[in-house]
């Protein structure tokens, strides 16, 4: 049986819009369906939703699902850092395509920040990740995978999520069963835990490997406690 990543960790869109330009986006897709905000290659803060971290229920929170950490500006970035440090119930996820546009340093605690890889002439992005951002905690986001990324260095790296291109383009993009292993033996030999996401169970069986990072655990058991005390 599978578990979904959604409901491990939530999305919070404090910006939306991004001018990457990946043909698969999903968050730009659904800006355009829904007119969320008027141009999606104009990231916009909704400075409001900042009031949701103070929430003491503790969670695990993706905070760039409908954005790029390279388009935000500075001065967003620090005030949700500012919130962020206030904040230690949660953990905080952010993901970037373009770490050569980022530059800067921090020391919390509760935040991850990772790259997307979808082949291995993106493997450029993880050394990126970590030259450029300074942090005490990296991911990697191979999702969709598009070839063989090979050999990986994944060193420093505290965690990897695999995943395979979902919607009408996955009848013509297939993930291979191959590929997944490797990444998920090399991270493996590293002891760092690897997550694949449910869309891989065509691909790889009802035996899946969802293996989350400690802090993340933590929230999740922290929850449940909450829940069960709620519920008396
Ligand atoms: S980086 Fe993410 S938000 Fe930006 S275009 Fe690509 S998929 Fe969409």
């Amino acid at each position: 049986m599978s578990i979904c990543i959604k409901d491990q960790i939530q999305n919070m869109n404090l910006v939306i819009g991004c001018t990457v330009g990946c043909p698969y986006c999903y968050a730009r897709n659904n800006t355009r369906r829904y007119h969320i905000i008027d141009d999606f290659e104009k990231p916009q803060f909704f400075q409001g939703k900042l009031r949701m971290m103070e929430k003491k229920k503790p969670q695990n929170f993706l905070l760039t699902g409908m954005s790029d950490l390279s388009g935000w500006h500075e001065e967003w970035r620090e005030e949700v850092f500012k919130k962020i440090a206030e904040n230690p119930q949660h953990q905080f996820l952010f993901l970037t395509k373009r770490p050569d546009l980022l530059s800067f340093e921090t020391n919390l605690d509760n935040a991850w920040f990772g790259v997307t890889v979808t082949r291995k002439s993106e493997l450029w992005r993880i050394d990126a990740l970590r030259s450029n951002v300074r942090a005490k905690h990296y991911h990697v986001t191979f999702e969709p995978l598009f070839d063989d990324p090979g050999k990986v260095d994944l060193t420093g790296i505290d965690w990897i999520v695999v995943g395979t291109m979902t919607g009408a383009k996955s009848r013509t993009v297939k993930t291979d069963s191959g590929w997944v292993y490797s990444l998920t033996e090399q991270a493996h030999e590293l002891n760092i835990p690897v997550f694949w996401k449910e869309d891989l169970v065509p691909i790889m069986g009802e035996e899946m490997i969802q293996e989350m990072p400690d802090a993340f655990n933590k929230v999740l058991e922290e929850q449940r406690i909450w829940n069960n005390q709620k519920s008396k």
